[in-house]
């Protein structure tokens, strides 16, 4: 006769196939076995801290934003994290019923039900939850007006960034601390904007978004920027934290303005792009200009005005291939102007720009 054939603990014959997974559970009969079986390991309580401000709740040294509609979720949720069913029940059910005692109480009634050694068993009890309200450090840092990047959207020479270039800013701000929050990061966002005479000033919570608000906007619109650290305090880990200030320099020209350029008689050109290094198109004959290389996005020269500033002229007469006859938008006098190839013979009506330079037909 086996070990297993008798209760260790009562002596009775113990059942076939009784299993447990220690060799004394193996052992013991029924009776034994279920006299201090517990189905449903409980917790006596459970509190869950929540953020006052946003919801999000505390889960170790973490917080996270779980989405729910009330507190009464959060708690379910907890709840049923802390509970364990014993390993040997097969067939469970389960089922929870909140009930609100007050604002932060909910007494959790649970019901479980499972079979184990072929024995239903029905376990009920009630769980209290108590919901500790405090404030997230995500919130705790919106409230105090923290940030850690400044990006400063300025412009090089007399201009100051077109409402394009500083709404983009915004936007890449924006663009940017969302797809942060999406991968968890909860300590990502714009603490700040703050338009100035000289363009616009961003606060971030974190200079990654400054350095990507300051790499993606002169991505797009041309110019560069520099970077300073300033020590402003240490943290609660008494680490040295530093704020970085971003400062953005576009470049003095953008598409649409026309320059006349230092040192090159080819005649003013309409600015196209600046990205990178500045291309247009020549007044003169509407044959296409790139900066050098070297000269990037910051060629040495003038503005004459900006395609704004256009003027529809009458096309008075084709004079030759490379000159046409137009009305000089102030005076209403005929004048011989060149003639870009851009220029379409058949058009009664074309834009030109008086400037300096003189007169010079735009491309429609
Ligand atoms: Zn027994
Ligand atoms: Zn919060």
């Amino acid at each position: 006769m086996s070990d297993a054939a008798f209760c260790p603990r009562c002596g009775d014959p113990a059942p076939e196939g009784a299993t447990g997974h220690t060799r004394r559970e193996r052992a013991l009969c029924n009776d034994c076995y279920f006299e201090d079986f517990e189905l449903v390991d409980a917790p006596e309580r459970v509190e869950v801290t929540v953020c006052a401000h946003c919801g999000a709740v505390e889960r170790g040294n973490r917080w996270e934003d779980v989405g729910a509609r009330d507190y009464t979720d959060v708690a379910i949720e907890s709840v049923s994290e802390a509970l364990g069913v014993h390993v040997e029940a097969e067939d469970v059910s389960w089922g929870v019923d909140p009930e609100q005692v007050d604002e932060t109480s909910i007494r959790m009634h649970c019901q479980f039900s499972g079979v184990v050694r072929g024995e239903p068993l029905v376990e009920e009890f009630t769980v209290p939850v108590k919901i500790a309200k405090q404030t997230c450090q995500r919130c705790g840092r919106i409230a105090g007006d923290y940030y850690a990047s400044v990006v400063q959207v300025r412009a090089v020479g007399e201009r100051t960034p077109t409402s394009e270039e500083t709404e983009r800013a915004r936007e890449i701000a924006e663009e940017i601390t969302e797809s942060m929050e999406a991968t968890g990061d909860r300590n990502a966002f714009v603490t700040e904007v703050a338009e100035k005479p000289e363009g616009l000033d961003l606060k971030l919570s974190d200079t990654k978004i400054g350095k990507n608000v300051a790499r993606k906007l002169t991505e797009e619109f041309g110019g560069g920027f520099s970077s300073s650290e300033t020590l402003v305090t240490e943290d609660e880990d008494g680490d040295e934290v530093y704020r970085v200030t971003f400062a953005i320099r576009l470049p003095e020209f953008v598409s649409g303005d026309v320059i006349d350029i230092e040192g090159d008689d080819g005649g003013p050109v309409l600015v196209r792009s600046v990205q990178g290094n500045l291309k247009g198109v020549r007044l003169t004959t509407g044959e296409a200009f790139e900066a050098t290389h070297e000269v990037g996005d910051a060629p040495d020269a003038r503005k004459l005005g900006t395609r704004d500033d256009a003027a529809e002229t009458t096309l008075v007469a084709v004079e030759d291939a490379n000159a046409v006859q137009v009305l000089d938008p102030e005076t209403y006098a005929s004048v011989t102007v060149a003639r870009p190839d851009y220029l379409d013979t058949d058009d009664a009506e074309v834009p030109v720009l008086k400037s300096r330079a003189g007169l010079h037909v735009l491309p429609s």
